[in-house]
């Protein structure tokens, strides 16, 4: 009998070498607050009780995975060894492994290892605002600082007009069918909903959170720190 209740699966890529952070480990093993960066951004989906499994995309040659424990998630997240050469990649090898056994509306969430200040409270929110649209949506947030367009080399050639711009986050929110079919026809996006939007769909903008920053560079990984230690203190 086909079932009525959309599912909800987590995906997190965590397949990429984070070279911008000059380390030899990947990013996503970097340790933050003593963990694994990956396994705070696990724990923040694995805790939200709509998400029905939660899906860690991982290189296939991944030699870090093993070497940690993941048993306080224990039962609630996977690792799936699927990554390709870019992200997008990494995301649909993971969404064809799915097929048959997703149905076209489950909602599929999708979220960057390398975002660990993420919380339930976060998730919450996009699924609340954007699981009953009919196209799916992402956290994203409003521009707060004035835009200005390199001219010549370090000189500025204009202002840009921040109104109505927005730095998209993740978790992105689509349904599954949707999704798959974006991700075939659109390899190069650098995000699930730029390539829902070149399908002709407009995603919803639900509001992230500035602590909701990715990790790229090394004072990113302080900052990280800081937010993750504070939040563990005063919890
Ligand atoms: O490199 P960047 O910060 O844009 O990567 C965003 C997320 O995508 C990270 O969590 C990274 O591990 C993941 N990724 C991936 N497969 C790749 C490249 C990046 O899963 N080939």
């Amino acid at each position: 009998m086909p079932r009525t209740t959309p599912r909800t699966y987590a995906l997190v890529p965590a397949a990429g070498q984070g070279t911008r952070m000059g380390e030899s480990t990947p990013k996503q093993y970097l340790a933050v607050a003593g963990l694994p960066m990956l396994r705070h951004s696990l724990a923040a989906l694995a805790a939200v009780a709509r998400v029905d499994r939660v899906i860690a995309i991982l290189a296939p040659d991944d030699a870090h995975w093993n070497a940690h424990d993941w048993s306080a998630l224990a039962g609630r997240v996977e690792a799936l060894r699927a990554g390709g050469q870019t992200r997008a990649r990494s995301v649909a090898n993971a969404i064809e492994r799915l097929a048959g056994e997703a149905a076209p509306d489950d909602w599929i969430l999708v979220h960057d290892a390398a975002r660990p200040c993420l919380t339930p409270a976060m998730v919450e929110r996009l699924l609340d605002e954007a699981g009953d649209d009919p196209v799916g949506g992402l956290l994203a947030m409003p521009v707060a600082d004035t835009l200005k367009r390199e001219g010549e080399p370090a000189r500025v050639g204009a202002t840009v007009p921040r109104e109505g711009l927005w730095r998209a986050q993740t978790p992105q929110l689509f349904r599954y069918a949707l999704l798959r079919r974006a991700l075939a026809e659109a390899p190069a996006a650098t995000d699930e909903s730029q390539a829902v939007e070149s399908l002709g769909h407009r995603p919803r903008l639900v509001q992230g959170d500035n602590a909701n920053f990715k990790v790229t560079f090394p004072e990113d990984l302080a900052l990280a720190e800081t937010i993750l230690t504070h939040r563990r203190k005063h919890a």
